[in-house]
């Protein structure tokens, strides 16, 4: 290393010493000359303490993944049990109790129909999965025309190549542009994007309408429809109304055209019921679920996909397999933790929790929402957003800083404030957040 003063506290020693050996992601390295990096040493509960002993409320859940708190004693115990058997092994030839017992729990709890779990690392892999998978079931099926894929307006799927192909977020898309596999956006139905009277539910009608527009005339080179249901996450948690999957559902299945729920974000409680098209009642031909998977402990992420599509992969032929696979599929710690999340949503009745908890935010956060500067604020299940009114072009950053200096982890979506809290949340922390994000705006 270069000239880093040992003599320094261990905090500014990780700043300066990250900031030297570590790329950061999805940052502008040199923004950190005028705002320091956070050195993170524990963690507990909706906690996480700094080098220098000073402790920030987790509201964004460490960018979603985390669900029941940081150092969450009954899922590291798991893990460590699972360490004293074994941390991993391939998935090609070999199998493990972790990884079956996993599949098994999630065909019981997810959409009917869903029984076949394809693993991988994370999020964008798993999107990959799905377009590969639907692609190749179209090729196999005698129709290699098959090959396009339409997606919504402003949704995210991840970035590598193949997901930012589906992902219509500006911010991340544009400067790849060129390598990217062109791909249609269809009207989201945002319901901040409705006429003025229209109603969120019938203008997800008239979002649907399109799609079905779309499909009836490109349906025979189309593979799929792939979707962030209910909460369109990274472009500024856009919500919607349930009738929009019910007919994506109807659409997709006339015109044979597979739909792909993209549920890494919303998944595992977030909107309110243990996946988001559970509020539709629908089963899509693909489910892709990643960041609450393990708890926000592993990265794990998983396809779940239909017999259909199983069996037509099901062959004496090596070209007829997905012959697919990242080095830690079905890794057995991620698994593990995977099992111990789902124990704690089965026996703390989590989902019911969460509406008690949900209701007391939205009592809480109500002068909150008509603060001056806030407008569209909005809740679903654990998710809450607004936006506020700044011509800050650094609105972000600054409401970043100025959410450390009152105990929070706020880090907006450009003017986007939202709330995506681990699910241990409890009254007193929810009225640190909410008087906490008063103080923030009130002194931006
Ligand atoms: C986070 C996210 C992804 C990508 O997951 P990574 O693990 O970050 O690759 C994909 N889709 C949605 C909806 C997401 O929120």
């Amino acid at each position: 290393m270069s000239n880093i003063n040992r003599s320094l506290p261990l905090s500014s020693q990780l700043q300066q010493r990250s900031l030297e050996a570590v790329w950061h992601p999805c940052t502008q390295m040199k923004q950190h000359e005028t705002y320091p990096l956070v050195p993170i040493v524990s963690g507990q509960g909706v906690w996480l303490y700094d080098a220098a002993g000073k402790c920030y409320l987790d509201a964004i859940s460490s960018w979603w993944v985390n669900l029941f708190g940081h150092a969450n004693p009954y899922i590291s115990a798991a893990i460590r049990d699972q360490l004293e058997q074994i941390e991993h092994v391939m998935l090609a030839g070999f199998t493990h109790e972790p990884v079956v017992l996993l599949s098994e729990r999630l065909k019981k709890i997810a959409p009917g129909g869903l029984g076949h779990c394809f693993y991988a690392s994370d999020g964008a892999s798993a999107v990959e999965i799905a377009l590969k998978m639907s692609f190749h079931y179209w090729l196999l099926c005698g129709q290699p025309q098959k090959n396009n894929f339409v997606s919504l307006q402003n949704d995210y799927h991840g970035e590598t190549l193949g997901a930012l192909s589906v992902t219509d977020v500006a911010i991340f898309r544009e400067t790849y542009a060129p390598l990217l596999r062109p791909c249609t956006h269809v009207p989201t139905p945002d319901w901040r994007y409705a006429e003025i009277g229209e109603s969120p539910e019938a203008y997800a009608i008239r979002a649907a309408s399109a799609l079905e527009r779309y499909l009836a005339e490109n349906h025979t080179r189309t593979a799929a429809f792939i979707l962030e249901p209910l909460v369109q996450g990274a472009t500024g948690m856009g919500m919607y109304h349930p009738i929009y999957l019910q007919r994506a559902r109807e659409i997709c299945t006339r015109y044979q055209v597979h739909l792909i729920a993209d549920e890494i974000a919303v998944g595992f409680g977030r909107t309110g019921t243990l996946f988001a098209c559970n509020q539709a009642d629908i089963t899509p031909d693909f489910l892709c679920l990643s960041k609450g998977l393990s708890g926000g402990y592993l990265p794990l992420s998983v396809v779940m996909t239909s017999d259909t599509v199983f069996q037509a992969f099901y062959d004496d032929k090596t070209a007829h397999a997905f012959l697919h696979s990242h080095s830690h599929t079905g890794n057995a710690l991620a698994c593990r933790a995977a099992l111990a999340t789902l124990d704690i949503f089965e026996h703390d009745h989590v989902i019911e929790a969460n509406k008690i908890k949900s209701a007391y935010l939205n009592k809480i956060a109500a002068p909150l929402a008509d603060h001056p500067k806030v407008s569209n604020f909005r809740n679903c299940g654990m998710i809450w957003a607004f936006e506020v009114e700044t011509d800050d072009r650094d609105f972000a950053a600054k409401c970043f800083q100025a959410g450390l200096k009152q105990q929070l982890v706020l880090r907006p979506l450009g003017k986007t404030v939202y709330f995506m809290p681990p699910y241990v949340i409890n009254e007193q922390e929810i009225n640190l957040l909410i008087n906490g994000t008063r103080h923030v705006l009130d002194t931006l």
